[in-house]
């Protein structure tokens, strides 16, 4: 075993209970990670997104009530985020730490094209990341996300992004999982397109056996991990129409297929489902009859916060009201997670369609 160095027993203790307190029965992920420019479409405002008022915003979010604590056990932050602190100078770490949530960091640095492709993409932040990594390790953050993205096209994703992609995300896995750091894990099959539901679901299969025979290959410790999946859901502009139960039936056939029984949890994004869409997706899936070997729960970014934002809209007299939406969401997908959501929870932007085209994070 001399040639090799690997994570030591108690390194993997670490890793693996972290990944599973994500998990725990429950709860998941509020995905606050949005890039400067993300958060000013999600604003819908051109206009008067600065630093200050991002910070703000996000201390809305986690200074909420105390319920929040029941409902989310991890939070992404943005390099931004991971710096600042709330009015009276509590760093946000410790303010989300001192209410047993864990911190969590974006690390990727976005996509970049892959040349004569249709319009494919890899992702980009491998060099320095595993020094990157040490540092919001020594700042508190116990787990990351890396997103790369995947297009269904006629011809695509091509076998090159298929692999190329897997290798980048083994890549960081490794990176993180070296500096103590939870990976999650996120390959993204984006919906936008025509494709029906049975594409959707080749494709996610195709997707994620590569992935996990690149994490194979490159020794990361499964059980010190986590997926961030698309539920496998038709084309935006498909013409057919399914139901929840139609698209957990294909969601959870194509992770049987694919994904290890070692791996904890699967923490959903949302992709561009409306706020109560992803809740009840979330929860038909978690309803299923079927082998489940994982959690199954939320990882979500716009679903979790579309009603937060449009309520709050940057006035510092609806911070209350913007908090309440949030809590509202963070409770139905809390629920959906058990398969527990009786479903029609309203709110400020609960039906509006978040789909962006060619959803850059
Ligand atoms: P959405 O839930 O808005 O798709 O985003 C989650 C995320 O973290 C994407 O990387």
């Amino acid at each position: 075993m001399a040639h090799f160095n690997y994570l030591s027993v108690e390194e993997q203790d670490k890793l693996r209970q972290t990944a599973n307190a994500i998990v725990a029965p429950g709860k998941g992920i509020l995905a606050a990670d949005e890039s400067t420019c993300k958060f000013r479409g999600l604003m819908k405002m051109n206009k008067n997104v600065t630093k200050e008022n991002r910070r703000q915003y996000r201390q809305l979010l986690f200074t909420s009530d105390q319920a929040m604590n029941e409902y989310i056990s991890g939070v992404i932050l943005f390099h931004e985020t991971v710096y600042q602190k709330t009015d009276d100078g509590t760093p946000f770490i410790q303010v989300l730490k001192n209410r047993g949530i864990i911190p969590g960091i974006k690390v990727d640095l976005g996509v970049v094209p892959l040349m004569g492709t249709d319009e494919e993409s890899t992702t980009q932040g491998l060099d320095d990341l595993t020094k990157r990594c040490q540092e919001y390790r020594e700042q508190g953050c116990l787990f990351a996300k890396w997103r790369c993205v995947l297009k269904i096209r006629e011809h695509t994703p091509s076998p090159l992004s298929i692999l190329e992609n897997a290798n980048v995300l083994a890549r960081y896995a490794t990176c993180c999982q070296q500096a103590g750091i939870v990976p999650i894990v996120e390959p993204e099959v984006l919906p936008d397109g025509p494709h029906d539901l049975v594409r959707a679901q080749k494709v996610t299969e195709k997707v994620l056996a590569a992935v996990y025979k690149a994490l194979s290959d490159h020794h990361v410790y499964l059980e010190g991990t986590l997926l961030k999946p698309n539920m496998v859901t038709a084309g935006q502009s498909c013409p057919i129409k399914y139901t929840a139960q139609d698209i957990s039936k294909a969601t959870v056939t194509a992770l049987q297929r694919t994904v290890p029984a070692a791996v904890p949890g699967i923490t959903f994004l949302s992709g561009g489902q409306s706020e109560e869409e992803a809740s009840v997706n979330l929860d038909a899936i978690n309803k299923y009859q079927g082998k489940k070997p994982w959690a199954l729960t939320f990882s979500y970014g716009r679903a979790l916060q579309a009603s937060a934002l449009k309520a709050w809209s940057g006035k510092a007299e609806n911070i209350k009201s913007g908090q309440q939406e949030f809590l509202k969401r963070a409770k139905a997908n809390s629920e959906a997670s058990l398969g527990k959501y009786c479903g029609g929870v309203s709110g400020a932007a609960a039906g509006e369609v978040l789909f962006i085209k060619d959803h850059a994070y």
